[in-house]
């Protein structure tokens, strides 16, 4: 086998490799049940156990309480920005914070459904930080208040979620920094992510909402986009995305054997102050995020002094075995994409090339 790379991508990401391991000697044949989990059917109990021992350690992990539903969907991300406003937009109008490019897509297809008001926004930063929240702009009557925790792309993310007023539900997309650190179920309404950052493979997108949200879409709602379908049929309504929840298990297993979320935040602080602490440092990089309070531990975008630099830099980091270091289009530069399945050697490999990139081309 050749030799695995660290991986900076953004997502589809960086799995943790003990959870690999163990997917490949399962791969021909789970357990004693003479079969891949691929070839199971959904319905049979030795899917079924996998099931259930997912969605109860993710329970365990993220001290779901009782009262919200856990929804193992698919349609990615992308499809919660329409399911949000069909199922939750009840009086027809809703708050968003303008953040990134994930919140302005949700933005537009909100906007079929119902009112959207923005409360805030930093576009014109050009997503560089969060945008100011002034509580007088939030709508009381809102069906609720939606935000972006982590914005993938821009590399921000909010030190303290934003506080809704009183009887709003706060509505999340955390794709990109679920389980990185511990967040308050209690403090959402609706809480969501695709799997492909920081849980499993892509094709699996997973939706934590209260039950007294669920159960009120028009009439003329499609079946598999009424939230009640998927909650009265534990997500069985129809096939759901089997290995995709087996992979997710395996890692929310990996991560309560490694001392859970608390731990990871831990970790995952240490990971992303090594490389901010180094950059900041380094009179030669450059994070773009402006307000360092809102700096994500989870995406790390940075510059180089020149751009004539970026072709050399990703060469040679690729070279050294550091793939994906490319940014985002919309920012430029790079970015290191340092999920929880990022080893802390990744991280050091990384500093250690960019030292030395740097002396090299002052
Ligand atoms: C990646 C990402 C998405 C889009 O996910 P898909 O599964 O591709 O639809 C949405 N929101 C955030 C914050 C993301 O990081």
């Amino acid at each position: 086998m050749k030799k695995r790379v660290y991986n900076f991508s953004a997502g589809p990401a960086v799995m943790p490799e003990p959870v690999l391991q163990q997917a490949a000697q399962e791969l021909l044949c789970h357990g004693d049940d003479g079969m891949s989990v691929m070839e199971m059917s959904h319905r049979s109990s030795m899917f079924t156990k996998i099931f259930d021992e997912a969605e109860a350690n993710l329970r365990t992990l993220m001290h779901i309480p009782d009262n919200y539903k856990v929804l193992f969907l698919q349609g990615g991300a992308s499809l919660q920005f329409s399911m949000i406003p069909l199922n939750l937009m009840q009086k027809g109008h809703a708050d968003y914070i303008n953040t990134g490019s994930w919140s302005k897509k949700a933005i537009k297809e909100a906007k079929k459904v119902g009112e959207v008001n923005i409360v805030a926004s930093s576009e014109e930063q050009n997503f560089s930080e969060l945008p100011q929240i002034d509580a007088a702009k939030m709508n009381p009557d809102a069906d609720y208040l939606y935000i972006v925790t982590n914005n993938t792309i821009y590399g921000t993310c909010y030190p303290e979620l934003p506080k809704p007023p009183a009887g709003v539900p706060l509505v999340a997309d955390a794709s990109s920094n679920i389980l990185s650190r511990p967040y308050d179920i209690n403090d959402f309404g609706l809480l969501y992510f695709g799997a492909q950052k920081n849980v499993g493979p892509a094709g699996l997108t997973i939706v934590i909402v209260r039950e007294d949200l669920i159960g009120h879409c028009p009439a003329n709602t499609p079946t598999m986009l009424d939230y009640q379908t998927h909650a009265d049929n534990g997500s069985m309504f129809n096939t759901p995305p089997t290995f995709a929840i087996y992979m997710a298990g395996l890692v929310f297993k990996w991560m309560l054997d490694n001392g859970g979320v608390e731990a990871m935040w831990e970790t995952n602080k240490k990971k992303a102050a090594l490389l901010y602490d180094y950059i900041d440092q380094s009179g030669f990089y450059k994070g773009t995020v402006t307000n360092k309070a809102h700096r994500s531990i989870m995406n790390v975008p940075f510059v180089l002094p020149d751009e004539a630099l970026n072709k050399p830099f990703l060469e040679q980091a690729e070279a050294r075995g550091l793939v994906n270091l490319k940014g985002h289009r919309s920012v430029g530069g790079m970015r290191a994409s340092i999920y929880n399945a990022m080893p802390v050697e990744g991280v050091q490999t990384l500093v250690d090339f960019m030292r030395e990139f740097a002396q090299s081309h002052r």
